[in-house]
Protein backbone atom coordinates (compact mmCIF):
# COMPACT_ATOMS: atom_id res chain seq x y z
CA UNK A 1 0.00 0.00 0.00
CA UNK A 2 1.33 3.35 -0.79
CA UNK A 3 0.09 6.30 0.92
CA UNK A 4 -0.55 9.73 -0.72
CA UNK A 5 -0.40 13.35 1.01
CA UNK A 6 -3.66 14.92 1.53
CA UNK A 7 -3.92 18.65 1.09
CA UNK A 8 -6.55 21.43 1.92
CA UNK A 9 -6.58 24.75 0.19
CA UNK A 10 -8.51 26.80 2.07
CA UNK A 11 -11.28 24.78 2.99
CA UNK A 12 -14.72 26.31 3.99
CA UNK A 13 -18.23 24.53 5.09
CA UNK A 14 -21.27 26.45 6.34
CA UNK A 15 -24.29 25.74 8.16
CA UNK A 16 -26.60 28.30 7.96
CA UNK A 17 -24.63 30.67 6.87
CA UNK A 18 -22.21 30.05 9.69
CA UNK A 19 -18.64 28.63 9.35
CA UNK A 20 -18.16 25.15 11.04
CA UNK A 21 -15.02 25.04 9.07
CA UNK A 22 -12.90 28.20 7.53
CA UNK A 23 -10.77 28.61 5.52
CA UNK A 24 -8.53 25.82 6.50
CA UNK A 25 -5.28 25.03 4.45
CA UNK A 26 -3.34 22.27 6.01
CA UNK A 27 -0.94 19.43 4.61
CA UNK A 28 -1.36 15.67 5.63
CA UNK A 29 1.96 13.91 4.65
CA UNK A 30 2.00 10.35 3.50
CA UNK A 31 2.11 7.52 6.17
CA UNK A 32 2.45 9.79 9.47
CA UNK A 33 -0.20 11.18 11.63
CA UNK A 34 -1.76 14.57 11.49
CA UNK A 35 -3.63 14.58 14.71
CA UNK A 36 -6.06 17.53 15.01
CA UNK A 37 -6.71 19.23 18.34
CA UNK A 38 -9.51 21.06 19.28
CA UNK A 39 -12.01 22.32 21.26
CA UNK A 40 -15.61 20.88 21.29
CA UNK A 41 -17.33 22.86 18.17
CA UNK A 42 -14.41 23.73 16.90
CA UNK A 43 -14.48 21.95 13.50
CA UNK A 44 -12.90 19.21 13.75
CA UNK A 45 -15.42 16.62 13.21
CA UNK A 46 -16.44 18.48 10.08
CA UNK A 47 -13.35 18.89 8.38
CA UNK A 48 -12.95 14.80 8.60
CA UNK A 49 -16.46 14.32 6.77
CA UNK A 50 -15.29 16.73 4.46
CA UNK A 51 -12.17 14.77 3.64
CA UNK A 52 -14.57 11.73 3.72
CA UNK A 53 -16.33 12.80 1.07
CA UNK A 54 -19.62 12.82 3.18
CA UNK A 55 -20.54 16.66 3.17
CA UNK A 56 -19.82 18.86 0.38
CA UNK A 57 -17.23 21.79 0.37
CA UNK A 58 -18.38 25.06 0.06
CA UNK A 59 -15.08 27.13 -1.06
CA UNK A 60 -11.44 26.02 -1.73
CA UNK A 61 -10.28 22.27 -2.35
CA UNK A 62 -8.92 19.03 -1.26
CA UNK A 63 -6.22 16.77 -3.01
CA UNK A 64 -5.09 13.52 -2.86
CA UNK A 65 -1.73 13.40 -3.72
CA UNK A 66 -1.90 15.74 -7.16
CA UNK A 67 -5.47 14.52 -7.61
CA UNK A 68 -8.23 17.11 -7.13
CA UNK A 69 -10.97 15.30 -5.11
CA UNK A 70 -13.26 17.73 -4.29
CA UNK A 71 -14.04 21.70 -4.46
CA UNK A 72 -17.15 23.61 -4.24
CA UNK A 73 -18.55 22.67 -7.93
CA UNK A 74 -18.39 18.95 -6.86
CA UNK A 75 -16.99 15.83 -4.99
CA UNK A 76 -15.45 12.35 -6.03
CA UNK A 77 -17.87 9.75 -3.84
CA UNK A 78 -16.84 8.65 -0.39
CA UNK A 79 -16.05 4.67 -2.13
CA UNK A 80 -13.83 6.42 -4.60
CA UNK A 81 -11.37 7.89 -2.05
CA UNK A 82 -10.11 4.91 -0.30
CA UNK A 83 -10.42 6.79 2.71
CA UNK A 84 -11.43 4.23 6.26
CA UNK A 85 -12.89 5.97 8.99
CA UNK A 86 -13.20 5.35 13.14
CA UNK A 87 -15.39 7.04 14.55
CA UNK A 88 -16.10 7.13 18.55
CA UNK A 89 -19.52 6.72 17.66
CA UNK A 90 -19.22 4.74 14.41
CA UNK A 91 -21.32 1.44 15.30
CA UNK A 92 -20.78 -2.23 14.13
CA UNK A 93 -22.83 -3.42 12.35
CA UNK A 94 -25.06 -5.60 15.14
CA UNK A 95 -26.26 -8.44 13.16
CA UNK A 96 -22.80 -9.29 11.98
CA UNK A 97 -20.20 -10.84 13.82
CA UNK A 98 -16.61 -9.01 14.50
CA UNK A 99 -15.01 -11.25 11.63
CA UNK A 100 -17.77 -10.35 9.54
CA UNK A 101 -18.12 -7.07 10.39
CA UNK A 102 -13.84 -6.86 9.10
CA UNK A 103 -14.95 -8.81 5.95
CA UNK A 104 -17.26 -6.25 4.45
CA UNK A 105 -14.80 -4.02 3.21
CA UNK A 106 -13.09 -7.23 1.61
CA UNK A 107 -15.61 -7.70 -1.12
CA UNK A 108 -13.26 -7.98 -3.81
CA UNK A 109 -11.56 -10.91 -2.67
CA UNK A 110 -13.15 -14.55 -2.81
CA UNK A 111 -14.70 -15.88 0.22
CA UNK A 112 -11.45 -18.09 1.87
CA UNK A 113 -9.20 -14.89 1.13
CA UNK A 114 -11.51 -12.39 2.80
CA UNK A 115 -11.67 -14.73 5.91
CA UNK A 116 -7.99 -14.89 6.21
CA UNK A 117 -7.81 -11.28 5.69
CA UNK A 118 -10.21 -10.18 8.40
CA UNK A 119 -8.90 -13.12 10.81
CA UNK A 120 -5.33 -11.60 10.42
CA UNK A 121 -6.28 -8.34 11.34
CA UNK A 122 -8.75 -8.99 14.27
CA UNK A 123 -5.44 -11.15 15.34
CA UNK A 124 -3.39 -7.54 14.30
CA UNK A 125 -5.95 -5.93 17.31
CA UNK A 126 -5.70 -8.59 19.70
CA UNK A 127 -9.06 -10.38 18.63
CA UNK A 128 -8.45 -13.74 16.84
CA UNK A 129 -10.50 -15.04 19.98
CA UNK A 130 -13.39 -12.78 19.53
CA UNK A 131 -14.09 -13.03 15.82
CA UNK A 132 -17.10 -14.79 16.17
CA UNK A 133 -18.46 -12.71 18.88
CA UNK A 134 -21.35 -9.91 17.66
CA UNK A 135 -20.87 -6.21 18.92
CA UNK A 136 -23.19 -6.60 22.27
CA UNK A 137 -20.90 -9.48 23.34
CA UNK A 138 -18.15 -6.90 23.12
CA UNK A 139 -16.96 -4.26 25.21
CA UNK A 140 -16.45 -0.34 24.02
CA UNK A 141 -13.16 -1.03 23.74
CA UNK A 142 -12.84 -4.22 21.66
CA UNK A 143 -15.72 -2.70 19.24
CA UNK A 144 -13.18 0.13 18.49
CA UNK A 145 -10.44 -2.66 18.22
CA UNK A 146 -12.75 -4.12 15.47
CA UNK A 147 -13.65 -0.70 13.87
CA UNK A 148 -10.32 -0.11 13.72
CA UNK A 149 -9.56 -3.80 11.82
CA UNK A 150 -12.48 -3.19 9.48
CA UNK A 151 -11.10 0.58 8.45
CA UNK A 152 -7.52 -0.75 8.08
CA UNK A 153 -8.54 -4.55 6.21
CA UNK A 154 -9.41 -2.68 3.52
CA UNK A 155 -6.48 -0.96 2.97
CA UNK A 156 -7.16 2.97 2.93
CA UNK A 157 -4.26 5.40 1.69
CA UNK A 158 -5.69 7.03 4.20
CA UNK A 159 -7.46 6.51 7.79
CA UNK A 160 -9.40 9.61 9.31
CA UNK A 161 -9.72 8.69 13.40
CA UNK A 162 -12.54 11.11 15.59
CA UNK A 163 -12.40 10.68 19.00
CA UNK A 164 -11.88 7.26 18.75
CA UNK A 165 -11.15 5.98 22.30
CA UNK A 166 -13.06 9.27 23.97
CA UNK A 167 -15.75 7.11 25.37
CA UNK A 168 -13.05 4.72 27.50
CA UNK A 169 -11.47 4.99 30.89
CA UNK A 170 -7.77 6.32 30.68
CA UNK A 171 -5.91 2.63 30.80
CA UNK A 172 -7.77 0.99 27.90
CA UNK A 173 -7.49 4.27 26.13
CA UNK A 174 -3.68 4.17 26.68
CA UNK A 175 -3.13 0.91 25.56
CA UNK A 176 -5.77 0.63 22.75
CA UNK A 177 -3.88 4.39 21.61
CA UNK A 178 0.01 2.59 21.78
CA UNK A 179 -1.72 -0.63 19.74
CA UNK A 180 -3.40 2.12 17.22
CA UNK A 181 -0.43 4.00 16.19
CA UNK A 182 1.68 0.53 15.70
CA UNK A 183 -0.84 -0.53 13.34
CA UNK A 184 -0.87 2.76 11.54
CA UNK A 185 2.94 2.85 10.83
CA UNK A 186 2.66 -0.62 9.86
CA UNK A 187 0.30 -0.04 7.04
CA UNK A 188 1.80 3.35 6.57
CA UNK A 189 -1.31 5.07 5.84
CA UNK A 190 -1.84 8.67 5.99
CA UNK A 191 -3.75 8.99 9.01
CA UNK A 192 -5.65 11.95 10.85
CA UNK A 193 -6.46 11.40 14.22
CA UNK A 194 -9.11 13.76 16.12
CA UNK A 195 -9.23 14.50 19.74
CA UNK A 196 -9.88 17.30 22.24
CA UNK A 197 -7.38 16.05 24.61
CA UNK A 198 -3.98 17.74 24.46
CA UNK A 199 -2.13 14.98 25.96
CA UNK A 200 -3.37 12.33 23.16
CA UNK A 201 -2.87 14.73 20.64
CA UNK A 202 0.84 15.66 21.79
CA UNK A 203 1.36 12.00 22.35
CA UNK A 204 0.19 10.74 18.49
CA UNK A 205 1.01 12.98 16.66
CA UNK A 206 4.01 13.31 14.33
CA UNK A 207 2.20 16.69 12.96
CA UNK A 208 -0.21 18.34 14.87
CA UNK A 209 -2.53 21.58 13.79
CA UNK A 210 -4.54 23.38 16.67
CA UNK A 211 -8.04 24.59 15.43
CA UNK A 212 -10.36 26.69 17.20
CA UNK A 213 -13.79 28.33 15.61
CA UNK A 214 -13.22 26.21 12.58
CA UNK A 215 -9.73 27.52 11.74
CA UNK A 216 -6.75 26.25 12.18
CA UNK A 217 -4.88 28.41 14.39
CA UNK A 218 -1.01 26.95 14.25
CA UNK A 219 0.08 23.26 12.35
CA UNK A 220 3.53 22.20 13.36
CA UNK A 221 5.33 18.95 14.99
CA UNK A 222 4.55 19.19 18.44
CA UNK A 223 7.56 20.13 19.74
CA UNK A 224 7.92 23.35 17.63
CA UNK A 225 3.90 24.18 18.50
CA UNK A 226 5.12 23.45 22.29
CA UNK A 227 7.87 25.55 22.56
CA UNK A 228 7.05 28.12 19.65
CA UNK A 229 2.88 28.73 19.59
CA UNK A 230 2.34 32.33 17.66
CA UNK A 231 -0.56 33.31 19.90
CA UNK A 232 -1.94 33.07 23.05
CA UNK A 233 -5.07 30.33 22.17
CA UNK A 234 -2.47 27.75 20.60
CA UNK A 235 -0.08 28.36 23.72
CA UNK A 236 -3.23 27.55 26.44
CA UNK A 237 -4.35 24.31 23.71
CA UNK A 238 -1.51 22.47 24.64
CA UNK A 239 -0.85 22.75 28.71
CA UNK A 240 -1.81 25.32 31.51
CA UNK A 241 -0.44 28.86 30.57
CA UNK A 242 -1.18 32.20 32.29
CA UNK A 243 -2.18 35.32 30.83
CA UNK A 244 -1.61 38.60 31.56
CA UNK A 245 -2.65 42.08 29.73
CA UNK A 246 0.25 44.88 29.64
CA UNK A 247 2.09 47.18 27.69
CA UNK A 248 5.72 46.33 25.86
CA UNK A 249 8.04 48.92 27.02
CA UNK A 250 12.13 48.57 27.04
CA UNK A 251 11.65 45.45 25.03
CA UNK A 252 9.87 43.72 28.04
CA UNK A 253 6.83 43.24 29.44
CA UNK A 254 6.44 44.21 33.18
CA UNK A 255 4.19 41.32 35.03
CA UNK A 256 4.55 40.85 38.89
CA UNK A 257 6.40 37.40 38.73
CA UNK A 258 9.17 38.65 36.34
CA UNK A 259 9.96 40.57 33.07
CA UNK A 260 9.59 38.98 29.69
CA UNK A 261 11.33 40.03 26.80
CA UNK A 262 10.74 41.12 23.28
CA UNK A 263 11.43 42.69 19.89
CA UNK A 264 7.94 43.16 19.25
CA UNK A 265 6.99 47.01 18.26
CA UNK A 266 7.50 49.14 21.60
CA UNK A 267 5.00 50.76 23.20
CA UNK A 268 1.86 48.32 22.07
CA UNK A 269 -0.13 46.96 23.97
CA UNK A 270 0.30 42.91 24.54
CA UNK A 271 -0.41 39.79 26.20
CA UNK A 272 2.54 38.08 27.94
CA UNK A 273 2.14 34.19 28.21
CA UNK A 274 4.26 31.87 30.45
CA UNK A 275 3.33 28.01 30.55
CA UNK A 276 2.49 26.74 34.32
CA UNK A 277 5.77 24.17 33.52
CA UNK A 278 8.36 27.34 32.95
CA UNK A 279 8.33 28.60 36.75
CA UNK A 280 10.51 27.70 39.38
CA UNK A 281 10.02 28.41 42.89
CA UNK A 282 12.34 28.82 45.69
CA UNK A 283 12.50 30.19 49.19
CA UNK A 284 11.87 33.70 49.09
CA UNK A 285 9.50 37.17 49.71
CA UNK A 286 8.39 38.21 46.24
CA UNK A 287 5.26 35.80 45.98
CA UNK A 288 3.16 33.55 48.20
CA UNK A 289 1.69 29.98 48.04
CA UNK A 290 -2.14 30.21 47.74
CA UNK A 291 -3.17 26.52 46.55
CA UNK A 292 -1.36 23.25 46.05
CA UNK A 293 -2.87 20.34 43.92
CA UNK A 294 -1.85 16.80 43.74
CA UNK A 295 -1.27 15.42 40.07
CA UNK A 296 1.12 12.52 40.80
CA UNK A 297 4.46 13.60 39.45
CA UNK A 298 3.70 17.06 39.48
CA UNK A 299 1.72 19.02 41.73
CA UNK A 300 -0.42 22.18 40.46
CA UNK A 301 0.29 25.48 42.38
CA UNK A 302 -0.94 28.97 42.44
CA UNK A 303 0.98 31.44 43.50
CA UNK A 304 0.01 35.32 44.40
CA UNK A 305 1.67 38.61 44.09
CA UNK A 306 0.33 41.90 43.49
CA UNK A 307 -3.18 40.63 43.39
CA UNK A 308 -2.29 38.50 40.53
CA UNK A 309 -2.97 34.69 40.78
CA UNK A 310 -0.82 32.42 38.33
CA UNK A 311 -0.37 28.57 38.02
CA UNK A 312 2.70 26.75 38.72
CA UNK A 313 3.80 23.26 37.75
CA UNK A 314 6.46 22.02 40.42
CA UNK A 315 7.84 18.39 40.98
CA UNK A 316 5.41 16.54 43.93
CA UNK A 317 8.61 16.01 46.01
CA UNK A 318 9.69 19.31 46.09
CA UNK A 319 6.81 21.47 45.46
CA UNK A 320 6.09 24.68 49.10
CA UNK A 321 3.84 24.22 51.12
CA UNK A 322 0.07 26.29 50.68
CA UNK A 323 1.61 29.44 52.60
CA UNK A 324 4.39 29.49 51.74
CA UNK A 325 6.66 33.03 50.65
CA UNK A 326 8.27 31.92 47.58
CA UNK A 327 10.33 33.90 44.75
CA UNK A 328 9.76 33.34 40.86
CA UNK A 329 11.95 32.15 38.43
CA UNK A 330 10.09 32.50 34.76
CA UNK A 331 12.28 30.14 31.96
CA UNK A 332 12.54 32.32 29.00
CA UNK A 333 11.58 29.00 26.52
CA UNK A 334 8.31 28.99 28.13
CA UNK A 335 7.21 32.55 28.24
CA UNK A 336 6.00 34.78 25.27
CA UNK A 337 4.73 37.60 24.07
CA UNK A 338 2.16 38.40 21.58
CA UNK A 339 1.01 41.58 20.53
CA UNK A 340 -3.22 42.46 21.12
P1 LIG B 1 -16.03 19.32 16.70
O1 LIG B 1 -15.97 17.98 16.03
O2 LIG B 1 -14.72 20.03 16.75
O3 LIG B 1 -16.67 19.25 18.05
P2 LIG B 1 -18.01 19.94 14.67
O4 LIG B 1 -17.29 19.84 13.38
O5 LIG B 1 -18.85 18.81 15.07
O6 LIG B 1 -16.95 20.30 15.82
O7 LIG B 1 -18.92 21.25 14.66
C1 LIG B 1 -18.43 22.51 14.29
C2 LIG B 1 -19.59 23.51 14.31
O8 LIG B 1 -20.51 23.22 13.28
C3 LIG B 1 -20.38 23.50 15.59
O9 LIG B 1 -20.76 24.81 15.89
C4 LIG B 1 -21.57 22.64 15.25
O10 LIG B 1 -22.69 23.00 16.03
C5 LIG B 1 -21.80 22.96 13.79
N1 LIG B 1 -22.37 21.82 13.03
C6 LIG B 1 -21.76 20.62 12.85
N2 LIG B 1 -22.52 19.83 12.09
C7 LIG B 1 -23.63 20.53 11.79
C8 LIG B 1 -24.82 20.25 11.01
N3 LIG B 1 -24.97 19.09 10.38
N4 LIG B 1 -25.75 21.22 10.94
C9 LIG B 1 -25.59 22.42 11.53
N5 LIG B 1 -24.50 22.74 12.28
C10 LIG B 1 -23.54 21.83 12.40
MG1 LIG C 1 -16.43 16.11 16.80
Amino acid sequence: MSAHDITLSNVSRFYDGVAAVHEVTLHAPPGKVLALLGASGSGKSTLLRLIAGLEPLDGGEIRFGEQLIANARGAAPPEYRRVGVVFQDYALFPHLTAAANVMFGLDKLAREDREREARAWLARVGLERRAGAYPHELSGGEQQRVALARALAAKPLAVLLDEPFSGLDPVLRAELREMTLGVLRETRATALFVTHDADEALYVADNLAIMKGGRVLQAADPRTLYDAPTSADAAAALGPVNILGGMISGARVATPFGAISTDLQEGAPALAVVRADAITLSPGQRARVTDRHPQGATDLLRVEADGVIWRVIASARTAPQIGAQVDVAIDPRGAYVFLR
